[in-house]
């Protein structure tokens, strides 16, 4: 592709962010890291990334709220949201998708299958789009 896809990883823990960012940077993704809401706002004043990778456990405002907020910004409602989470138990699901997540991936993340979930995201804004 022209261009190669930027991400915006937005998630509190360092070492999360760490593997995270290793992970897409093997793929030549162009990744911008927040560790909470208000970096992440700031962060969309000047970016528009292809996706965003949400954690939902933050302080401060959960990945649900901001989630909910961005979507609520007319020029991020198709910016697909995946949120990574550690909470997909009964429910969680449901959760996550009213806040206006697109979908989600699963903490501790799989090494193995997370480039493909990420791909699986990207290819799916291709196809509507
Ligand atoms: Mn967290």
């Amino acid at each position: 592709m022209a261009n190669p896809p930027t991400i915006l990883h937005v998630e509190d823990n360092f070492e999360n962010r760490i593997l995270v960012r290793r992970l897409l940077q093997s793929v030549k993704y162009s990744v911008l890291e927040a560790e909470n809401a208000n970096e992440a706002l700031n962060i969309l004043k000047e970016s528009y990334p292809d996706l965003i990778l949400m954690d939902i456990n933050m302080p401060d405002m959960d990945g649900y709220t901001l989630t909910h907020h961005i979507k609520s910004i007319p020029k991020f409602q198709n910016v697909p949201v995946v949120a990574i989470t550690a909470n997909v138990m009964r429910g969680d699901r449901e959760r996550v998708l009213k806040a206006g997540c697109d979908g989600y991936i699963e903490k501790p993340i799989d090494v193995d299958s997370f480039l493909d979930q990420v791909s699986m995201y990207l290819d799916h804004i291709h196809l509507e789009g």
